[in-house]
């Protein structure tokens, strides 16, 4: 059995549907997505999404400067460029199409109520209390539904590109409600698949964030970069929990709009610290919140620090902060008065499938945007709030070139079917998460040494070896994927031999302009 269609878009987040409604445009689209749509990282976004839309107190300029600090050198200006300028355009389509941010109340005539976050030196985060990511994706999909060119099929997982002689035919995918594996042929592919950080214990990323695309594109042959920038958001709530659910379940994030509207980080003994690190306090980059909260719990041998918002007012709060209050509260912690316990998480991979500003990877025919990519918008450290501008920028660039081969002929493979056998019990694929998971988080986590990434790697390729052959269902699928990102962010982050934004090395504690001012790329022949 196979299915074919001119665009084929894996994921159905920010970047990818905002590339369907692009590529809806020029020919037949089809997303598919592995969980139902909208079980996305997008749909969990709380702060906001970040746009020099109000003209008199901003400028797209300052965005521009703000991204650039944020990125420590390794940002790709002209990609900054597009981003924050094309970034106002597709934000404003966005309220077109119904998103519903906060309106401004007292604020002199500006239409919305603008957030500040860590880094940005302006007021420019538009919000919808603290699901954003949820309005944004309701308003996207939404539209996506009307367009009679789009064919979406949820719970239909892509397990590896089709490839043959160096061009992108589409992929091989397995439906997950029937079990059967077929082949869905294209005549461009885009990968929209979204993050990776569930390669590590602690995260803020939803279960579906295994790397799949990144993994996929790099067994392929598509070159990947800057894998080992992963950006550790620096509050995400302390909680008891069960074993079991540490290594399934996200940690619940408290948004940097938080600190934003003034919540201040104590150390357990009731002490502000945030100022003795960098001169903008709790507003300083996340790089520099985090690696500060990782030394203050070092220092008093603790867990977490505390957030504190009782100052703010429980009104503002409970206004602000929706979902976070009702969560709080329910399990047991009211943040009006209570300081929350907090501590870092892995949150956003930097890293990705290389691609240029139109979305084109190396392999012909393959285009990528979102999470999954890296073309340098973030450099060595994301400013908050970008990452849903990436993936709506980027997204309907990645459309607009890849609907210019809707004329070309669809190929298909003439290679024969590989079989599927390899199925892992649920005990072994358990036991590998948690060496995975362990040991990325104890050893190639905010503070990184030669000796601990050179043996979480050993520990992940014994894994990789464990898996290699064709897995037969998703969990197995997703393993292997975690696998094969984990190893990626180890080795590059033992070959980057300096510390640069979020990539901190305690043997190597400096950056070094001279010999790293650049990124690594890896790549394979398939
Ligand atoms: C808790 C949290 C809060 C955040 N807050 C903010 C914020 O306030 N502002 C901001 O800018 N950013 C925020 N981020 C980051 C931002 O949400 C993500 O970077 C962004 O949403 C990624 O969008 P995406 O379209 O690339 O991927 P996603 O939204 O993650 O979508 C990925 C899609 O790919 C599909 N997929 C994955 N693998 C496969 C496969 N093998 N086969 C088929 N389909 C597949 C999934 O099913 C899903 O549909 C936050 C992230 C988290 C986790």
């Amino acid at each position: 059995m196979s299915n074919q269609t001119d665009i084929l878009i894996i994921g159905g987040g920010i970047a990818g549907l905002r590339a369907a409604l692009t590529a809806s445009q020029f020919g037949k689209v089809a997303v598919i997505t592995k969980g139902r749509i909208g079980e996305t990282a997008t749909e969990k976004a709380q702060g906001g999404i970040a746009a020099a839309i109000d003209e008199i107190r901003d400028s797209t300029l300052s965005h521009f400067e703000d991204t650039i600090g944020a990125g420590a050198g390794l940002c790709n200006e002209s990609a900054v460029k597009i981003l924050v300028n094309e970034g106002v355009d597709r934000v404003k389509e966005l309220i077109e199409m119904g998103a519903q941010f906060d309106r401004a109340e007292t604020e002199g005539g500006r239409p919305f109520a603008l957030a500040l976050e860590g880094a940005h030196k302006r007021r420019r985060i538009l919000h919808a209390g603290d699901r954003t990511g949820a309005e944004i994706e309701k308003a996207l999909a939404h539209e996506v539904t009307r367009q009679k060119k789009v064919l979406v099929f949820p719970q239909t997982l892509s397990i590896d590109l089709i490839v043959e002689n160096g061009k992108c035919l589409g992929a091989k995918v397995l439906d997950l409600k029937t079990n059967r594996v077929y082949n869905f042929y294209a005549k461009s592919t885009i990968l929209a698949t979204g993050g990776l950080c569930q390669v590590y214990l602690y995260t803020t990323n939803p279960e579906m964030a295994t790397g799949d695309g990144v993994a996929m594109a790099y067994r392929a042959g598509a070159e990947v970069t800057d894998m080992e920038f992963i950006q550790f958001h620096p509050t995400s709530l302390v909680q008891s929990k069960q074993f079991e659910d540490i290594i399934a379940l996200p940690q619940f994030l408290i948004s940097e709009a938080v600190r934003g509207e003034g919540g201040i980080l104590l150390n357990i003994n009731g002490e502000r610290f945030m100022e003795k690190y960098h001169a903008k306090a709790e507003l300083a980059p996340r790089d520099i919140v985090s690696r500060a909260i990782y030394e203050e719990i070092q220092k008093t041998k603790s867990t977490h620090v505390f957030l504190d918002l009782s100052h703010i007012g429980s009104e503002k709060i409970k206004k602000r902060f929706p979902v976070i209050h009702k969560t709080c509260l329910e399990r047991g912690l009211d943040i009006t008065s209570d300081p929350i316990p907090v501590a870092p998480a892995a949150h956003y991979s930097m890293g990705g499938i290389k691609t240029d500003e139109n979305g084109k990877t190396n392999i012909e025919g393959l285009f990528a945007a979102g999470e999954c990519t890296s073309l340098g918008v973030h450099g060595a450290n994301r400013l908050a709030s970008n990452s849903l501008l990436d993936g709506l920028v980027f997204g309907h660039r990645a459309a607009l070139f890849a609907s210019e081969k809707i004329n070309d002929k669809l190929e298909k493979s003439h290679k024969k079917e590989e079989k599927i056998f390899f199925k892992l019990s649920l005990q072994e694929i358990k036991r590998f998460k948690l060496i995975i998971k362990s040991n990325m988080w104890s050893k190639v986590g905010i503070v990184r040494d030669e000796n601990g990434l050179k043996d979480a790697l050993t520990k992940i390729v014994e894994v990789e070896k464990r898996i290699k052959n064709n897995p037969e269902d998703q969990i197995s699928i997703e393993l292997k994927n975690m696998a094969e990102c984990a190893a990626l962010i180890c080795k590059a982050a033992l070959d980057r031999k300096e510390s640069r934004g979020a990539h901190f090395r305690s043997d190597y504690p400096s950056p070094s302009n001279k010999s790293w001012k650049k990124h690594l790329v890896y790549t394979i022949i398939p």
